[in-house]
């Protein structure tokens, strides 16, 4: 499908290509809604097959991020950003971060860059040398890493399940966790001070290593993980990965990560999950707590409201399972509706309610 069409059916306001011609640099920045308010959002550095997968890519998540923003009741779009590597595991340089900071500038702060895959702090700190409109850096009022505040808020999300099926800790549970990078390390550390088993997985076998010693974690394959018989799935790597396929296999009574887009086909795979009984938090839900971090940062909120907001996640959670069960729609579906319904009226202050 050709760009344009692919951005009026998702509903992109603009998406902008750029080639830089010293660094070679090429990137997308797509921006999906300003609605509500400037567009936070990071930026993905990954070597994809093609172009095409790489706008796919973007075009997804920018579209996530206005609903993540929403639903988390912040005054702020929806965007993100690509880099495309030439080669797989390619590591940032000044020079390419300050190339994708001068791309970030043309936006004026509509859009604003932070951390994604292949993004950490010293990348925005660069970035941040060619433009303000980036949050996630070590300056002042960039708010930092922001993946302790995500792993906090997909907590919270699992402890709403929890409550969904009338349990009320974690200890004597399993958890099994795909990705212990960045938020999926954070988040195996919390649910180990909880009391929660562990079992892990990753292709870097030092994280999962690192976990095995440090919190008693199960080391297990990466080809197995999503299909361990557990509690809690918690989806902490890359998004896509549950198809009709895996939704038939899974042995989890929960999923619930911090991966963005893990539904593969989201108007199938929802129904999928509810009709195996299986309780899915949607993802834009529950990773919400590091753009709250962020954005809350950029707005200024201070660090009892920011705490506060993280917290709400829990709340915002219960209300989504709770309209998914009362009108038997998949979560993700009651999630999106929420979303567009606060677009639609420029509302982000409201309480929940259905669609
Ligand atoms: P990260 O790159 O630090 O960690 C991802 C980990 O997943 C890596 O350790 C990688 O080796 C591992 N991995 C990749 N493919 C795998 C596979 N097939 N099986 C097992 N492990 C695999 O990234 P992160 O910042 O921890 O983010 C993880 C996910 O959460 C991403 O989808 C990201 O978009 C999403 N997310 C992150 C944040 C944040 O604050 N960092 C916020 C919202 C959503």
């Amino acid at each position: 499908m050709k760009t344009l069409e692919l951005m009026s059916q998702l509903g992109h306001e603009r998406v902008c290509f750029w080639h830089d011609a010293e660094t070679g640099m090429r990137a997308i920045i797509a921006l999906h809604s300003t609605a509500l308010g400037n567009a936070l959002g990071g930026t993905r550095r990954w070597h994809y097959g093609d172009e095409h997968d790489a706008l796919h890519d973007v075009l997804r998540l920018s579209e996530g991020m206005t609903y993540k923003a929403a639903c988390a009741g912040l005054p702020m779009g929806g965007a993100k950003s690509v880099v495309l590597l030439p080669e797989r595991g390619m590591e940032g340089t000044e020079a390419e971060a300050r190339a994708m900071g001068r791309f970030v500038n043309t936006f004026n702060g509509q859009y604003i860059a932070a951390e994604d895959v292949g993004v950490n702090e010293q990348y925005i700190d660069w970035m941040n040398l060619e433009t303000e409109h980036v949050q996630g850096g070590t300056g002042s009022g960039q708010g930092g890493d922001p993946s302790p505040h995500t792993a906090l808020g997909v907590l919270r999300g699992m402890q709403a399940c929890l409550r969904h099926i009338g349990v009320d800790q974690f200890a004597g549970l399993t958890v099994a966790i795909q990705g212990v990078g960045s938020v999926g390390a954070h988040l195996a550390k919390l649910l180990h001070e909880h009391g929660a088993d562990l079992v892990v997985a990753d292709i870097n076998k030092d994280l999962v290593q690192e976990l095995v010693e440090s919190c008693g974690a199960k080391a297990a394959n990466v080809d197995e993980i999503l299909l361990h018989p557990c509690d809690i799935l918690a989806p902490c790597a890359l998004g896509g990965i549950l198809d009709s396929d895996i939704i038939g296999r899974i042995q989890a009574r929960i999923v619930c990560g911090a991966a963005n887009n893990q539904l593969d086909k989201p108007s199938i795979d929802g129904k999928l999950l509810m009709d195996r009984g299986i309780l899915y938090a949607p993802d834009f839900i529950v990773n919400a707590g590091g753009l709250i971090h962020l954005a809350g940062t950029y707005l200024e909120m201070s660090e009892s409201e920011l705490e506060g907001k993280i917290n709400e996640i829990e709340e915002t959670t219960s209300h989504i399972l709770e309209i998914s069960a009362d009108r038997l729609i998949a979560g993700n579906k009651a999630a999106t509706e929420l979303a567009l319904h606060r677009i639609r009226t420029g509302s982000v202050k409201e309480r929940l309610h259905a669609g």
